[in-house]
């Protein structure tokens, strides 16, 4: 049995992997603001370092995995919040278990980002430089003040970052043996989604990211490709993006991967 932290299991896509991978035997530490083992609000800073310290408590110094899933949508208020979660709230977890998945058996971690992650380039995100010196109220300041763009922006802005983070520590992981990796989900029935498509700002634009497989996923397909990334069956997977959106990206982007 491997011990992996997961957050974001509550609802949606982490829900449905904590199922899948205790279903294959793992046993599970989460972390969410409801419904978990830790409670805790990833959007600040004392929240990130109580998760951290309650979780690797509970671990009782055996940590095999992390699963990152928490996320905030286009939708919320104030945008700032949403940068704070999708980047800050994986980042400093993946960073603070390092140590202890060095140590793991067959140790892996997945970071769910999105297929947004690749609406805006790493050279033309505005919110690049504020992220890569970890300032979360630049960051913050900038969504805040983006107006209408506000939304879109922390969000496209904070998963790019968060894939290109994944993408920077691919050496240091592999060289200590740690397998990381990141996938990019494309529309996804969830309560994220839900809350998207009820805020008439973002429901045209989410009703028709329609990929050519013609439906949105359903969490347990996102489920089973991040508990493939977990096993030992993806052993020499190490540093990619694999992106999980019925096909919508290379639709939009067949030139660009
Ligand atoms: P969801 O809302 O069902 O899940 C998000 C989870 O994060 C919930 O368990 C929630 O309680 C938790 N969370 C939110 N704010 C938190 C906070 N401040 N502190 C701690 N936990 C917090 O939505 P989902 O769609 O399952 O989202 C999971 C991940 O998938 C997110 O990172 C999201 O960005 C990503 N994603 C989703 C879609 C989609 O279409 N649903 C598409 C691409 C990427």
């Amino acid at each position: 049995m491997s011990t992996i932290i997961m957050s974001g299991c509550a609802t949606g896509i982490g829900a449905a992997t904590r199922k899948a991978l205790e279903a294959a035997g793992n046993k599970i530490i989460g972390i969410d603001i409801r419904d978990a083992e830790v409670i805790a609000d990833l959007s600040t800073a004392e929240g990130r370092k109580m998760a951290i310290d309650e979780a690797l408590k509970l671990t009782a110094g055996s940590l095999d995995g992390v699963v990152l899933c928490a996320g905030l949508g286009t939708q919320v208020k104030p945008c700032s919040k949403t940068t704070s979660v999708n980047y800050f709230g994986a980042v400093e977890l993946l960073d603070a278990f390092f140590p202890e998945l060095k140590k793991g058996h067959q140790p892996a971690a997945v970071v769910i980002s999105s297929v947004a992650s690749a609406h805006l380039s790493w050279e033309k995100n505005p919110l690049a430089a504020a992220f890569e010196a970890g300032d979360e109220a630049k960051a913050g300041a900038i969504v805040d003040a983006a107006g209408d763009q506000g939304g879109n922006l922390a969000y496209a802005g904070s998963k790019n970052a968060l894939t290109v983070a994944v993408r920077k520590r691919t050496a240091a992981w592999g060289e200590a043996g740690v397998r990381l990796n990141t996938i990019a989900p494309g529309a996804t029935e969830t309560p994220l989604l839900q809350a998207g498509l009820k805020d008439p700002r973002y429901s045209e634009s989410i009703a028709k990211f329609v990929p050519p497989l013609g439906r949105r996923a359903e969490p347990s397909e996102m489920a089973s490709v991040i508990a493939f990334l977990m096993s030992p069956a993806a052993a020499y997977v190490h540093g990619a993006q694999i992106v999980v959106d019925g096909g919508i990206d290379a639709v939009m982007r067949p030139t660009s991967f």
